[in-house]
């Protein structure tokens, strides 16, 4: 027989409560409101196939004489009034308002009282109802909490308790002749066509959940490097760069390396953007970024500290080697042809080197890089000076 319960899947399918409520906080609240009026009247759409399909069915057993034809049709309406009232909370918006906005419980229980109601008006063929619990659960449960799951399966015994202990109905699935036995082999062709659609169902849940993970941990990921990436010039920014020093720190102080710093700043880049505009100012300081993430090692950690200074660590790197470098780096920086810019353009830098001392905490390691850029000023610009 065909259940309602398989109207819970599209909607399941379509959108699962977490991505439902994510969405919520970046689509348009309307747009999302109508989306989930859309899938409820899937759902709804579905149920009534569902119960259309059962009642024929039943069609069958009462064209066998077994049941009352009563009983098909009053299957129908009752189906068509539940889905009706869902029907009505849905287009109202009413459904809207619970968190679970398809109302599994209450979908669950209004149905599992519909199979319960027939299972005593027609005992006969209880099995046939009996069997539709099955799915109403299986289908339910997706959605259900297993507290929600305990509450309606506590129900479902309630009502069933009385009915296999507490009376003599003659529950059962008659076989007795041709036209009876049709219709049980209808009953249970489509209960397991509805079963293998449930686990179909499941594992398509299961997949799409998977591939939600990843998809959320690869966005994750990209957050996390957006927020520690400077958004002009690509280097890390001062949080980040701030963070990678207090670890460097930590590393030379347990292996016993060295490490050294060297606060960059761009010479007179005030005239920069004074002669050429903020734009090109911008874009200078891109490619000056470009060419420090060219020319430093892998080891080394290059950050925006502020404005057109920058931060560059250099783990493993004793005062020689570390001025050294700079002084590679300055020339490199010196001898770029910035003429793309604007014709003549000359874009120097200048550098103050310091080198971790133990008693050093990183501000006051910063403090020394920062009095040394200041002596590399004072001497005139486009020179490294070492603490
Ligand atoms: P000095 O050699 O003494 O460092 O001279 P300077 O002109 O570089 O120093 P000053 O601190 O006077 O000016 C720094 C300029 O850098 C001022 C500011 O507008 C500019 N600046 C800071 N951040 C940005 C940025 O993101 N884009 C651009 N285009 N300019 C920036
Ligand atoms: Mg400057
Ligand atoms: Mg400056």
């Amino acid at each position: 027989m065909s259940t309602a319960a398989s109207s819970f899947a599209k909607p399941i399918a379509g959108e699962l409560y977490l991505a439902g409520r994510q969405q919520a906080s970046d689509a348009p609240m309307s747009a999302v409101v109508a989306r989930r009026v859309v899938q409820r009247r899937q759902m709804h759409a579905v149920q009534a196939v569902s119960y259309l399909l059962g009642a024929s069915t039943l069609l069958v057993y009462s064209y066998a004489g077994t049941i009352s034809i009563v009983i098909p049709s009053v299957y129908f309406l009752c189906g068509l009034t539940a889905i009706g009232f869902f029907s009505v909370l849905s287009e109202t918006n009413v459904s809207d308002r619970f968190e679970d906005h398809y109302l599994t419980v209450f979908q669950v229980g209004a149905h599992v009282a519909i199979q319960l109601g027939f299972l005593l008006a027609a005992p006969k063929i209880g099995f046939a109802f009996i069997c539709v619990l099955f799915l109403i659960f299986g289908f339910g449960a997706l959605r259900m909490t297993s507290r929600q799951a305990t509450t309606t399966w506590t129900l479902a015994i309630i009502g069933l308790v009385p009915v296999f202990l507490f009376s003599d109905l003659p529950v059962g699935m008659p076989v007795g002749t041709q036209t009876e036995r049709l219709a049980a082999m209808l009953c249970f062709v489509l209960i397991i066509g509805q079963c293998a659609f449930v686990g179909l169902f499941g594992s398509t849940l299961r997949k799409m959940l998977y591939r939600r993970s990843i998809e959320l941990k690869e966005a994750y990921k990209r957050i996390e490097e957006l927020a520690e990436l400077d958004e002009l010039t690509g280097a890390s920014n001062r949080r980040c760069i701030m963070r990678m020093l207090d670890e460097e720190i930590g590393r030379a102080r347990r292996t016993g390396a060295s490490c050294s710093i060297a606060l960059i700043d761009l010479d007179w880049f005030k005239r920069v953007n004074d002669a050429h505009g903020h734009p090109t100012g911008d874009e200078v300081l891109r490619t000056f970024a470009i060419t420090m993430f060219a020319n430093i090692r892998p080891i080394d950690r290059f950050g925006r500290y502020g404005g057109e200074e920058f931060l560059l660590i250099l783990p493993d790197a004793p005062p020689h080697s570390a001025c050294r470098m700079l002084e590679r780096l300055r020339a490199i920086i010196a001898d770029l042809d910035w003429s793309a810019f604007s014709p003549g353009m000359r874009v120097t830098i200048s550098a103050g080197v310091a080198t971790l001392r133990a008693d050093d905490n990183p501000d006051a390691f910063l403090a020394r890089a920062d009095s040394a850029l200041y002596t590399a000023k004072a001497q005139g610009r486009n020179r490294i000076a070492s603490a």
